[in-house]
């Protein structure tokens, strides 16, 4: 220990040859570690879970995963999703095998909008216009149509952790037990960053007891009729998010507290069957093919009041946090991993710099 102090506190290994380490490997630390490759900085990712692999409880294996603007989220939270949205449209128009894909999205909302609303999201999508009455379902408020960017997981991990590899970064599958488990694997290293997900609600120096599971349910459904994104707005919660590289549509959702049933439930999946048949009947029937069908379940990592983005100095180490991003991950991922950049610029300036 007091060996471990003496190394963090006087870093002695030169400032090209610290690695920047990051713990958790979904699509935050991601994300963050190709930024950082990307910047010039050598990464180390330490994680149980990597890309490519299909545990329930890697979230990023497994989300919708859509871009919708979310809505009463403050403007710096806003900015994050605008600037994901910047990386994802770039990946969509210049590499195809990232799995990202531009899509039409028609949002049908309940009530009158309020004023911090989704429609913050017509200063950042594509062809946003306002729907006439008789383009949307009786009984909504309004609705709006828009490009949006759908991202695979299935194809969108495996690439991303090609990618980083490729830039040079380096994956270690490990669980840890706690932030210090790392600071004594890399005694060398001055910068932290903690992109565990629900693994922040049980790292024995963390433990954030605002962390929560949030079990998510849906279902793969099998067509080629699958380039809009349909998204009801409101107090229920249905979504068709497409997946035109799969061949198919991801039809939800649901969001169930502290369970982490691995089993899908089957209740649930025609309960999301029925909701996505009224939502856009279009393209899903009312009772589709069962060899059409399969499910998916993943562990959402949400945070009550919602994610950590924020530095800390401890010692000589600037450990960075970021996560708790629910049912959001892909939205705020690469405005995140931007964020990130900045934040271990100046921690590595202020190291060098003295
Ligand atoms: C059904 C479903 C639908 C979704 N739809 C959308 C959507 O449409 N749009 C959207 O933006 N988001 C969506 N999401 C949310 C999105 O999937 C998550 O917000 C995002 O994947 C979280 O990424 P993460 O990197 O924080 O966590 P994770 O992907 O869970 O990764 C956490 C990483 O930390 C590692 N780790 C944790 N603890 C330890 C430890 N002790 N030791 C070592 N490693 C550890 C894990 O092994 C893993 O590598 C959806 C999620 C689900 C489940």
């Amino acid at each position: 220990m007091g060996e471990l102090q003496h190394s963090a506190d006087t870093p002695n290994a030169p400032f090209a040859q610290r690695p920047i380490v990051i713990l958790g490997a979904g699509i935050i630390g991601c994300a963050t570690a190709r930024q950082l490759l990307l910047n010039g900085f050598p990464v180390i990712l330490v994680a149980e879970y990597l890309p490519g692999d299909q545990d329930y409880r890697y979230a990023s294996a497994w989300a919708g995963a859509a871009w919708h603007p979310a809505g009463g989220i403050s403007s710096e939270w806003r900015y994050l999703q605008a600037i994901s949205h910047r990386h994802l449209l770039k990946m969509a128009q210049e590499e195809p095998e990232s799995g990202v894909c531009i899509v039409d999205a028609l949002e049908y909302v309940e009530r009158p909008p309020s004023e911090n609303s989704s429609a913050w999201g017509k200063t950042v999508a594509a062809k946003w216009r306002d729907l006439q009455p008789s383009e949307y379902p009786s009984g909504f408020s309004c609705g709006w149509s828009y490009e949006t960017l759908v991202t695979d997981p299935t194809l969108h991990m495996p690439y991303l952790g090609k990618k980083i590899t490729a830039l040079g970064g380096q994956f270690i599958r490990k669980r840890v037990e706690s932030l210090e488990d790392l600071y004594r694997m890399f005694p060398e290293s001055s910068v932290f960053v903690n992109a565990s997900g629900i693994g922040s609600k049980t790292l024995k120096d963390v433990q954030d007891e605002k962390c929560f599971a949030e079990r998510g349910q849906n279902v793969f459904y099998k067509t080629d009729n699958c380039h809009t994104m349909y998204f009801r707005n409101g107090q229920e919660y249905t979504y068709v998010i497409p997946r035109p590289m799969s061949h198919g549509v991801v039809l939800g959702g649901v969001k169930q507290a502290d369970d982490l049933s691995p089993e899908p439930d089957m209740e649930i999946a025609r309960d999301e069957i029925a909701r996505a048949h009224r939502l856009a009947p279009e393209v899903v029937p009312e009772h589709p093919s069962e060899d059409a069908l399969s499910y998916i379940v993943g562990i959402r990592p949400s945070r009550q009041g919602g994610f950590r983005l924020d530095s800390e100095q401890q010692g000589s180490r600037i450990i960075l946090s970021a996560y708790g991003f629910g049912g959001g991950g892909y939205a705020f991922s690469y405005g995140v991993a931007d964020a990130l950049g900045k934040m271990v610029e100046k921690a590595e300036q202020e190291n060098v710099i003295q």
